[in-house]
């Protein structure tokens, strides 16, 4: 068994002979315009089917929603209302306008640059964590570690039992059902997320998301290399003014030992449905094993006290 918990190199850790520098993305949401391009170019190269019937939300122009078995990355709208502007203006930062395109001169009136509306956008997609909660768990060994430090799923070994969907701290994999899933569809019933596009990694081309993002919203490459990008962006913007952001899975001492993929928020994590303070269920396995081990001892001093006084 690997390192359950802190700083590691993944492949390292899972004893890859011949392994190469970790690859990741660093997703600047700052420059993200939900274009959705990385969705559709997912599934395109991924073969993925259509969530759902086309249906519209209803709450938001996003008409995706979430990640899931079937979109493995999912661009996410957050539109703010004057409240919640308010609430991240009372913490005292500067708020990022992203600014929306305009045809020609005229001056950008688009909702993100009001004072009682903004549009933030960020598009998400499996962390591979460095202790990845989805891979420690599985009974059949469905998931494995690349010699690339990302996290794949063999879609011929996994049984659809669905621990691994409780195992991950993020809720990004999930077994592909028979109610979003098209007759004919691939897979049902097996768990599905993104790959890194390891089927282009190992011909040493770039994942088809980072491929075809129009404005580098999403950079691939040598995961150390986008954690030194991510912190000069970072450092760039708050040189601007603009306090609020922050990077969202560069450190490596977190729950889960840092990921690969890394985000560059503009307001907390929960606001974009990421948890603040994701930790890696097998973390707690020695504590567990410990007080497992007491009890059982306390057990069996308790019932070779009974049995001496028996006599
Ligand atoms: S985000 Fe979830 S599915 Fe992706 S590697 Fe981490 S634990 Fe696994
Ligand atoms: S890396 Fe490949 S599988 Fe993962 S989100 Fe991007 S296109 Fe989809």
């Amino acid at each position: 068994m690997g390192q359950l918990a802190g700083p590691t190199d993944p492949s390292a850790d899972a004893r890859w002979p011949k392994r190469k520098p970790r690859k990741g993305f660093f997703t600047d949401t700052s420059i993200c315009i939900g274009c959705k391009a990385c969705e559709v170019a997912c599934k395109e190269w991924n073969h993925n089917p259509r969530d759902g019937d086309l249906e519209l939300l209803g709450s938001s122009y996003d008409n995706t929603g979430a990640l899931g078995a079937s979109t493995w990355r999912h661009v996410a709208f957050i539109e703010q209302s004057q409240e919640r502007i308010a609430q991240a203006r009372e913490s005292g930062r500067a708020l990022v306008e992203l600014g929306m395109p305009a045809i020609g001169s005229q001056p950008d009136t688009s909702p993100p640059n009001t004072p009682e509306f903004r549009w933030l956008m960020s598009s998400d997609v499996c962390k591979h964590c460095t202790h990845a909660g989805c891979l420690d768990v599985c009974p059949t060994g469905a998931l494995f570690r690349t010699e690339f430090g990302t996290v794949v799923v063999q879609d011929d070994v996994c049984n659809g039992c669905g621990t691994c969907v409780a195992g991950c701290p993020f809720g990004v994999v999930e077994r592909r059902s028979d109610g979003t899933a098209a007759p004919g569809t691939r897979n049902v019933g097996v768990a599905q997320k993104c790959t890194l596009c390891y089927d282009r990694l190992v011909e040493d081309q770039t994942p088809a998301c980072a491929k075809t993002c129009p404005t580098t919203s999403i950079k691939f490459g040598d995961h150390d290399d986008l954690v030194a990008q991510a912190r000069a962006r970072v450092a760039q913007l708050h040189a601007e003014g603009l306090t609020e952001a922050r990077l969202y899975g560069a450190n490596e001492l977190d729950g889960v030992g840092g990921t690969g993929s890394v985000f560059l928020l503009l307001d907390s994590p929960e606001v974009y449905g990421l948890p603040p303070d994701p930790r890696v269920p097998t973390a707690d396995l020695p504590q567990m094993f410990k007080r497992a081990l007491v009890a059982g001892a306390g057990m069996f001093a308790a019932a070779s006290l009974a049995f001496w006084k028996g006599r």
